[in-house]
């Protein structure tokens, strides 16, 4: 069971305490005490940096609440690889990102509707975001077929055909349960010529207006401005979703393979032409020097598989930059990967210990690289939090600027 540290100091997270004997009702208990009213806001800003976009503030969710800016770990097929939803709740995961792809395919929203919801199926009990289902289906799936109404695909599973509508995914969305939706959107590829971008942006809006009807609640569902690597036309998208009022918007896109400085004046010119009172998700993102630059241009939530699919990788993050557990230096280090961090991987093994289980396949390594990765995103976020409150934003940025190599 994770312990609790509502001071939130000494580097420990102060997650309320989810996992009580029912855990279920300890998060029912949670959201009750932190919803304080009807009246209070989905999104709430607390503190702003005076010399740049970021701010720090709440998002509310009938699960619990999740402070912003926050890092969402990717639990793809309801699960985060590795680790289970204690492990995230001590780590300082506030909300976890399930994939709709994954998840209509197998088990499919009628066994996660039959189990209680995909909370319950999961066994997390705090805020839960979905995607739509639609990158899977740019990314992974062979043979799809885009037309106006949706998109046509086979399934990677059993080769089923199966046909997504911006309808289909709010109702699949609800259906699990989730705090936050997404809606269907298209993302074009790096580079993409301007007719093609302009041609994506149009239908993903169109899909936008589409979702929004469908939507009933009492999740909240996020718009998707889109628009590519054309500063215009990321504006014009951002300023389309503005209009159509959503509770949350996303910027998606993002991190196809566009050199930073593209990415960031995308960032900046989507989320320039948002609604400042929403909360902002930046889709998909990234390094750590994509989190600190996204927060210091107004984003708000982030999520991206790299820390975990890296740990399992034997890529580790740290403080003094990347490491590759296997390397050779690492054969008797008594050191642990970051000895400024105060996960439990950190607080117990050697480099060489998990170079050893790397090494030998042990399952062990899996959980305590993933442990130690998400512990150093989540840090990152909590320490811009506070740097944010404190009014040290900057001073805390240009730190980390400092130590990038
Ligand atoms: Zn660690």
């Amino acid at each position: 069971m994770s312990s609790s540290n509502p001071s939130g100091q000494n580097g420990r997270p102060d997650q309320v305490n989810l996992f009580g004997q029912d855990h279920f009702q300890a998060a029912v208990s949670n959201s009750q005490a932190s919803l304080g009213g009807a009246e209070q806001p989905f999104f709430k800003i607390v503190a702003t940096d005076p010399h740049s976009q970021a701010r720090t503030g709440q998002v509310r969710t009938s699960h619990g609440l999740i402070r912003t800016p926050m890092f969402m770990p990717v639990g793809t097929r309801a699960s985060v690889k590795a680790v289970a939803p204690d492990d995230l709740a001590a780590l300082g995961a506030e909300i976890v990102l399930a994939n709709t792809y994954h998840l209509m395919l197998r088990p499919g929203p009628e066994i996660i509707k039959a189990l209680g919801g995909l909370h319950r199926f999961m066994g997390w009990p705090g805020p839960i975001i979905t995607d739509s289902g639609g990158y899977q289906v740019f990314s992974l799936s062979a043979m799809r077929k885009l037309t106006d109404d949706g998109v046509g695909f086979k399934s990677t599973y059993d080769g089923s055909s199966i046909f997504l509508t911006p309808e289909k995914a709010v109702e699949l969305q609800e259906g699990f349960g989730v705090d936050i939706l997404m809606c269907l959107d298209e993302c074009t590829t790096y580079p993409a010529s301007r007719e093609e971008t302009e041609k994506s942006l149009n239908l993903t809006l169109n899909w936008a207006k589409r979702s929004k009807k469908a939507w009933q609640g009492p999740g909240a569902l996020f718009g998707i401005a889109q628009g590519g690597f054309y500063p215009d036309l990321r504006r014009q998208a951002a300023e389309a979703i503005k209009e159509l009022d959503f509770p949350g918007q996303a910027v998606g896109g993002l991190a196809l393979g566009e050199p930073l400085a593209e990415r960031l004046t995308a960032i900046e010119s989507a989320v320039s032409a948002l609604d400042s009172q929403k909360p902002v998700y930046l889709m998909g993102l990234g390094t750590p020097l994509d989190l600190m630059e996204g927060i210091k241009r107004g984003a708000d939530l982030f999520d991206c598989v790299m820390p975990t699919r890296n740990a399992r990788n034997g890529q580790l993050f740290t403080r003094g930059g990347k490491i590759n557990v296997l390397n050779a230096r690492y054969k008797a280090e008594t050191t642990p990967p970051d000895d400024q961090c105060g996960c439990y991987t950190c607080q117990n093994f050697s480099l060489a210990y998990l170079r050893h289980l790397h090494q030998n396949r042990e399952p062990l390594y899996l959980r305590l690289a993933t442990i130690h990765n998400l512990r150093y995103y989540l840090d990152l976020m909590r320490e811009a939090r506070n740097a944010l409150i404190n009014g040290t934003f900057m001073c805390y940025y240009n730190q980390f600027m400092s130590q990038q190599p």
